[in-house]
């Protein structure tokens, strides 16, 4: 059965801007290529097909004006098809890559169809006959290898789904992440309420699942919120037996009893991602690793939204500059670059991992002389992880070779280096035992063989060292002696013919041919020239003409040529097979470059910056003496401006479990939060921290809440959206979690607002019992204190100098007794009647409220006590019959234009007014 018959396209729930229609065109009437284009069309409807005619991918029909559309190339036309044009458009195969990625980025999927046979064979078949084409590979954001296509310091994770019956009403999640750009295969099995977190740390390219999981309604809004391309297979070909069966031949077992550690779930994911890799790979399989299992609890729970607001691998807007990742990245191999990606999007919640990590860094951080000879050796080993597993899916090219020599040339000087280092600390002792298996023979072997300079492609030839095979060099000096047998023969045709202009040239379509003005040519066609040259083309001006001797010497040369090439791809493939023998080891070896990479480059930004050791343990303790942000600091430091260091401790059993932080607009509360967090992924990931002390009780889940931004594409106003996140926080958060929430209750009218954020507050005090820092502009909230034993106030200093607001950004215990908020919008630029009016209406509303006779006191309410369900306190009323506070209900500032804010003050004065008359 051909490749085409049996498989069947998937469909992608997250389309590109454009999609294929899935509508077959008609094969009747159609010329035998077009018949052949549509059928193979008709069986990847919801590809680009990308049809190889000669030096080109050509696409017809609506994917030609997609493809011409999205990247800009001219639409032309080639024949009728139903009596109307065809519409066509196509690229160069040399330069299909850059189309490819262009395609992939936008989200489409790309058919490659390759003509089977030679030519000349079809020939054979009679007049009519078309070369045989296939698909020969699907391209799909998940499953790309070139490099081209490829982010270099970016996993590039396919993530397949599978689950399994829980409980009566939940489902236990399998997840198998491969990235078959490097082979890595991980399987890991969470609950249904854990899946966004790790969907979301794993940063998928693109996920694949079963239909019954994909149309599951209560995993509906996940597939709206993740932006990878989510596609769903057949049901029927993902039964456990088919799974089983795929499992097996990919990794050559016979039973699965090696696999006995995984569930059920996770061996259906196993399955559906090597489904999904065999029908995009079309018959290569990627040398994939046997998968690790990843247990549950092993890293530190970062959901969705709390990653996003912090910022930790990309910014709100989705850039990697101004990220976490972008602050801390010191390392300098691709291979680092990824891991560290990796280790930032799942810290550890192991201590001994943890503290191992410390120690490795800390060594580099001593050893400078060791750590810059390291760094020296990793800065030349090129991606090997890359380079193997392109030569695994017979990709690969002649610089993949030279990639893994210089690689494993690395691992190997780093391994020599490290031998003469004592007592090293065991996370890098486990390096360099790995560094130390690399095949010595192997690195002389290809430094033998390749030359210096080398082609992309093996089919260019010329890659093997002069010297390297006897029979190579033999067969090169025979093509190289025929050159200079032509420049002979030119001279001797010149002399003939006396014409000093003659050349002999060389295209495509005619070969080697010999080329004179068209004076000459004409009497070479008369006389005794004319028993020589044979005429071929007539020009403007020129004529070119063949003849016996130039034939001959033409097959020699292209004799040579192809045996030497044919040489040398022997020469490759065994070089290739040698490396994929060994293909395990290789693969630890670029793990243990690219943690080395991940330390030094830890070690490095540590002693660059001044970052200390965290000590951490299992405690509850949360103890930072001068933390830093380390986004904002550097920031500052590009513009000249200190950053103020910031003490925080959430440690007590006592006070201070729960710091409420009030202060300033612009005072520094959010960088604070962000920054305590942040400290504590660093701690975690098993960097050095921005701070001169850390003492940090391992964190289980990190939350985050920070900001408000409307999600309208998700369907979902701000204040839903604050909501959503602040009940899984409330939800989830436990005694050793860290929760950060920053300006709860915003979103919505003051009163409302005031009570969910009192509310929530008083519930992790009592219920969750976690660390946490909690921003607000309720000044009310401070009163909580006086009832909520562990809850301590802290506030942003500010100097006032001249009316003037002098933010200090320093965090110091009490209370902010304003938010000057009128002097930041004097900052901000509001025009000064703006300002002059607001500070009259403050002015009047401070006096109302002061005089007012009865204002809610949080010393009446009852405590968020004892939750089972937990009683509602018994909210007092807020004085109903207050015209001016219900006028101030009633506003939605972020509703408001400036002009209506305006006209609200002038409303709100008059109310005011009235109200005192
Ligand atoms: P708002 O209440 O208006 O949201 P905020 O109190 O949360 O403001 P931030 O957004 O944290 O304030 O900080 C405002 C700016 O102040 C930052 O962009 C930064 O430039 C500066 N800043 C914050 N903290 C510090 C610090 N510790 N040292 C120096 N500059 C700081």
């Amino acid at each position: 059965m051909s490749q085409r018959a049996a498989r069947s396209s998937p469909k992608t729930s997250v389309p590109a801007e454009e999609t294929v229609s899935a509508s077959p065109l008609d094969i009747a009437g159609a010329t035998p290529m077009m018949a052949q284009y549509i059928e193979i069309k008709a069986a990847n409807t919801d590809c680009l097909l990308f049809y190889r005619m000669g030096d080109f991918y050509e696409l017809f029909f609506e994917d030609a004006e997609i493809a011409s559309r999205a990247l800009g190339i001219v639409l032309t036309k080639r024949g009728k098809h139903g009596g109307a044009d065809i519409p066509m458009c196509g690229v160069p195969v040399e330069r299909s890559d850059d189309y490819l990625s262009r395609l992939i980025a936008l989200g489409h999927r790309v058919a490659v169809c390759a003509q089977t046979e030679d030519p000349a064979e079809a020939k054979k078949r009679g007049p009519k006959s078309v070369v045989r084409r296939e698909v020969v590979r699907l391209v799909t954001p998940g499953t790309i290898t070139e490099d081209r296509l490829l982010d270099p310091s970016r996993a590039s994770v396919l993530l397949a789904l599978g689950r399994r019956k829980f409980s009566e009403s939940g489902y236990a999640y399998g997840i198998a992440a491969v990235d078959i750009s490097t082979g890595r295969f991980s399987l890991s099995e969470v609950p249904e309420g854990e899946l966004g977190a790790a969907i979301a740390r794993h940063d998928p390219r693109e996920i694949v699942l079963s239909e019954a999981i994909h149309s599951d309604p209560s995993l509906a809004g996940l597939w709206r919120e993740v932006k990878a391309p989510v596609t769903p297979l057949a049901q029927a070909e993902l039964e456990p037996a088919s799974a089983e069966r795929r499992i097996k031949e990919q990794f050559g077992v016979s039973t699965l009893d090696g696999f006995g550690q995984f569930g059920r779930a996770e061996l259906a994911a196993a399955g559906a991602a090597l489904l999904y890799i065999e029908r995009t790979q079309i018959g290569a399989r990627p040398a994939l690793s046997p998968p690790t299992r990843e247990t549950s609890g092993a890293t530190l729970a970062i959901d969705a939204a709390t990653r996003a607001n912090l910022e930790l691998t990309r910014t709100l807007s989705g850039e990697r500059t101004g990220s976490l990742l972008d602050a801390i990245d010191r390392t300098v191999s691709a291979i680092g670059a990824r891991l560290l990606a990796e280790h930032l999007a799942g810290p550890l919640t192991d201590l001994s991992a943890i503290t191992r990590r410390h120690e490795a860094v800390s060594f580099l951080v001593e050893d400078g002389a060791l750590r810059r000879s390291l760094r020296d050796a990793l800065a030349r080993a090129p991606d090997i992880a890359r380079a193997l597993s392109r030569l695994g899916l017979g990709r690969g090219g002649p610089r993949d070779l030279a990639a893994l020599r210089d690689g494993l040339d690395a691992a190997l000087a780093i391994s020599q280096r490290c031998g003469e280092v004592k007592a090293l600390p065991e996370d890098l002792a486990g390096i360099v035992q790995r560094l130390g298996t690399v095949d010595a023979d192997l690195v002389e072997h290809l430094r033998a063989a390749l030359a210096d300079d080398l082609p992309l492609n093996r089919r260019d030839g010329g890659f093997v060292r002069a010297g390297y095979d006897a029979e190579i060099d033999e067969a090169r000096l025979l093509g190289q002696d025929s050159r200079k047998v032509i420049a002979g023969l030119q001279a001797r045709y010149a002399e003939e013919t006396g014409c000093r202009t003659l050349r002999i040239k060389h295209n495509n379509m005619l070969g080697y041919y010999i080329e004179v003005p068209q004076a000459v040519g004409e009497t070479c066609l008369k006389g005794a020239l004319r028993e020589t040259f044979i005429h071929r083309q007539t020009m403007i001006d020129a004529m070119r003409f063949s003849s016996v001797e130039l034939n001959d010497l033409e097959s020699r040369i292209s004799g040579a040529a192809d045996r030497a090439l044919a040489l040398e791809t022997e020469v490759f493939d065994a070089l290739a097979a040698r490396i994929m023998a060994q293909a395990e080891t290789v693969a630890a070896i670029a793990d243990a470059l690219a943690s080395l990479d991940v330390t030094a480059s830890h070690a490095e930004l540590a002693v660059e910056r001044d970052w200390r050791r965290p000590f951490v343990d299992d405690s509850f303790s949360f103890v930072v003496e001068g933390g830093r942000h380390p986004v904002v600091e550097s920031a500052l430091r590009r513009s000249g401006e200190p950053f103020i260091a910031n003490d925080c401790d959430l440690s007590g059993e006592g006070r201070g479990r729960i710091r409420l932080i009030t202060g300033p607009n612009m005072g520094g509360k959010s960088t604070f939060l962000r920054q305590n967090a942040l400290i504590a992924v660093l701690a975690q990931m098993g960097a050095f921290v921005p701070a001169t002390r850390v003492h940090l009780g391992v964190v289980d889940r990190l939350f985050s809440r920070v900001g408000a931004a409307d999600d309208l594409a998700r369907g979902q106003s701000t204040f839903m959206v604050e909501m959503v996140e602040t009940a899984a926080i409330l939800n989830q958060a436990s005694r050793h979690s860290l929760v950060i929430l920053d300006e709860i209750g915003r979103g919505t009218a003051t009163f409302d607002g005031l009570s969910i954020a009192w509310a929530c507050l008083e519930y992790l005090h009592e219920q969750n019992g976690c660390r946490a820092l909690f921003a607000t502009h309720f000044h009310e909230l401070t009163a909580l204190s006086q009832r909520l034993t562990r809850l301590d106030n802290a506030t942003l200093k500010v100097a006032e100098h001249k009316g003037e607001v002098v933010f200090l950004h320093e965090v110091v215990p009490g209370v902010a007794e304003r938010s000057y908020g009128l002097q930041v919008a004097r900052l901000a630029g509001l025009p000064a009647g703006v300002i002059a009016r607001a500070g009259s209406i403050l002015k009047n509303l401070e006096k109302a409220e002061r005089d007012r006779p009865t204002r809610p006191r949080i010393d009446d309410l009852p405590l968020f006590a004892s939750l089972a369900p937990p009683p509602l306190p018994e909210v007092q009323a807020p004085a109903a019959d207050d015209p001016l506070r219900q006028e101030l209900d009633r506003i939605d500032p972020d509703a408001l234009t400036p002009r209506e804010a305006l006209e609200v003050l002038y409303r709100l004065k008059k109310t005011a007014r009235d109200d005192m008359n």
